[in-house]
């Protein structure tokens, strides 16, 4: 191809791509014009633009992450012409413009900056060029229903750079993982589809008869079969939990891969993942590490929301509406199941032991029982506000809010052993899953609020709202204990060993003596330790030190980062310290009398003696 990427000419092409090509009314271009300066070039062609001026508006975020993104920040001068005369453009609000009214086809231009290395928006150098079409692509008002075009060209430097396209797009003139023209069913299909271009690496593997492909850009040196091999299974064991066939065609798993990155967004056809290097497998490596259960435990949780939020959606989400926030009670489901399902998936599959689960599963009980949020925010309401709470988290956070992924995922957690002993081990949160499955995500028909709730009322045959009416509304803890008590699993709470203690695993010391803490979250800095939280009603809270004090002494003695957490624990859980700390450019003196560590970090083993149906239980519940 040439320099600038144009495409073949259209004499080169059969006649019947000719026509299918430009039949369509909505043709997005795209270029990586400038990889130096982060810019792609977009061009917008509308055939027919709406009579009394065409408007078109760029999407405020992107599903999958429920915060105002406001991509129009990154869109450079717009500018419209038809016929080759220029068109007035008026902007309308901070993502909308309207073209002048106009003969003949409108072709509206500009630039995005794109230079957001996340899974959310756009990233383009010289390495990679990487766009979600909702960063990228605006809509255009009343043609919401039409099929559109892209056509993805190459960037300027392609003879050295060698890149080829990965997306989940349907092709309609361009080579596999080639430059060229591609085809969405409508703007909502569109923006479903990422693209990453690149010199990538790619490994594949069939799921129940399903092709699917693993796009790893970045330097990495990842054992691509074990990595397939270990995919497969999760892939599998999830279509078959929903039924097969899979609801997908083809699957993509796109993965930027960098030092120490993490994250994920969910698409019907694929999933956008950042990881880290050090996460995925390398040859020599038997055990699945604790970085690549992680890796996969990602993977895990992002195939499975191809149905739990992709097509089972709530109502509210049905269609996306994009200029603002939309608001569900109901994110506590499409999160919180899901990261119930991702790991669990990866024992039911083999991937990793009982022990190795429980430890997981103990982190999870432990993220919910160290914030005091969890007792000022239901899971309902932290879903409601997700966009202004969970997504704009400060300081403050684990004081004032609970997470509907962690806390969501218990509430599945205690549902799906509820429904176990509700209908004598006959059904369970599986059942469930396959009844929202036939009932909305085959329909299309969008979740009502209540509708998760009604679903898992109509598998158990009998009245769930007592366990509603907690688990959702309330801020009361979940009735853990005795739940997992009926499956053989003991759930016990113990102090922190440290700031670094995630829970999940027995303290490394058999009895340990009660260990003095001030309630505090901190991190070494040059002079000393700056606090980053300070729990409510720790030490520190009462002794009125505050997230972002500097603490430089104790006691009189200076205290260099990284030794406060050691230094308060030589002293006896009561007694009085001085402690001596910056805030601003002021020296201030606290005294804080130290308390012991509360019991907030959640162990889960196996029972060592239970009576053989309460193990025939547990096997059932943890066995595929
Ligand atoms: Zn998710």
């Amino acid at each position: 191809m040439a320099a600038h990427g144009r495409r073949a000419p259209a004499a080169g092409r059969s006649l019947q791509a000719a026509l299918m090509t430009e039949s369509f009314g909505i043709h997005y271009r795209i270029t990586p014009v400038d990889p130096n300066g982060h810019l792609f070039g977009v061009q917008l062609r509308i055939h027919g633009p709406a009579p009394e001026g065409q408007v078109i508006s760029m999407p405020a975020w992107i599903p999958g992450s429920y915060m105002i993104r406001d991509f129009a920040r990154n869109v450079g001068r717009l500018t419209a012409e038809s016929v080759g005369r220029p068109v007035a453009v008026t902007k309308l609000d901070k993502q909308t413009w309207r073209c002048a009214p106009c003969e003949g086809m409108l072709l509206v231009r500009f630039q995005v900056y794109a230079w957001d290395l996340s899974v959310r928006a756009a990233h383009l150098d010289r390495g990679h060029g990487y766009f979600n079409p909702t960063s990228v692509f605006p809509r255009v008002h009343g043609r919401d229903q039409e099929p559109v075009r892209v056509d993805i060209n190459p960037p300027p430097d392609q003879e050295r750079m060698r890149w080829r396209v990965a997306t989940s797009l349907p092709l309609l003139d361009a080579a596999e993982w080639g430059f060229g023209s591609y085809q969405a069913a409508s703007y909502n299909d569109l923006i479903d589809h990422p693209v990453e271009m690149a010199d990538w690496q790619m490994a594949s593997f069939e799921a129940c008869g399903v092709p699917h492909h693993v796009v790893l850009s970045g330097r990495h040196r990842a054992d691509l079969s074990r990595l397939c091999n270990d995919l497969q299974r999760v892939c599998e064991y999830q279509i078959k939990l929903f039924g097969e066939p899979a609801p997908m065609q083809r699957y993509l798993f796109l993965n930027m891969v960098t030092g120490d990155g993490y994250g994920g967004l969910e698409h019907k056809a694929s999933c956008s993942l950042i990881c880290a290097r050090g996460d995925l497998p390398v040859a020599a490596e038997q055990p699945v590490a604790a970085g690549y259960r992680n890796y996969l435990g990602l993977c895990s949780h992002e195939y499975f929301h191809s149905w739990n939020v992709k097509r089972i959606t709530p109502a509210a989400f049905t269609p996306y509406r994009l200029e603002a926030e939309v608001h569900t009670r109901l994110l506590w489901a499409f999160e919180g199941i899901t990261s119930y399902y991702d790991d669990l998936c990866l024992l039911r599959c083999g991937l990793i032991g009982t022990e190795s689960y429980l430890e997981l599963l103990g982190q999870m009980v432990t993220r919910v029982w160290r914030g005091s949020g969890r007792l000022q925010q239901t899971v309902a309401e932290s879903s409601f506000d997700a966009w202004t709470k969970f997504y704009k988290q400060d300081e403050n956070a684990p004081n004032s809010i609970v997470s509907y992924y962690a806390k969501g995922a218990l509430v599945a957690l205690a549902l799906d052993l509820t429904l176990r002993l509700a209908t004598g081990g006959q059904r369970s949160l599986d059942d469930v899953m396959r009844l929202l499955w036939r009932r909305y995500g085959m329909t299309g028909l969008g979740v009502p609020e209540r509708g998760v709730e009604r679903a898992a009322e109509e598998v158990a045959g009998t009245s769930l709202q007592g366990f509603f009416d907690l688990a959702l509304d309330t801020t009361d803890d979940l009735p853990l204990p005795g739940l997992l008590a009926e499956f053989g699993v003991e759930f016990q709470l113990r102090a922190a060993e440290g700031q670094d203690d995630k829970g999940g695993k027995a303290a490394t010391v058999a009895a340990p003596q009660p260990r003095a803490v001030l309630g505090v979250r901190s991190q070494a800095e040059e002079g000393g330790e700056k606090l980053t939280l300070v729990h409510a009603g720790s030490a520190a809270h009462a002794a009125g030190l505050s997230a972002g004090d500097l603490v430089v002494a104790v006691d009189g003695l200076r205290v260099t980062g990284g030794a406060l957490e050691k230094c308060i624990g030589t002293y006896p859980v009561g007694s009085q310290v001085r402690v001596h700390a910056f805030r601003r450019d002021e020296l201030m003196e606290f005294l804080v009398s130290l308390q012991a560590g509360p019991a907030d970090t959640c162990v889960l083993s196996l029972s060592a003696h239970c009576e053989p149906d309460i193990r025939l239980r547990r096997e059932a519940w943890l066995r595929p």
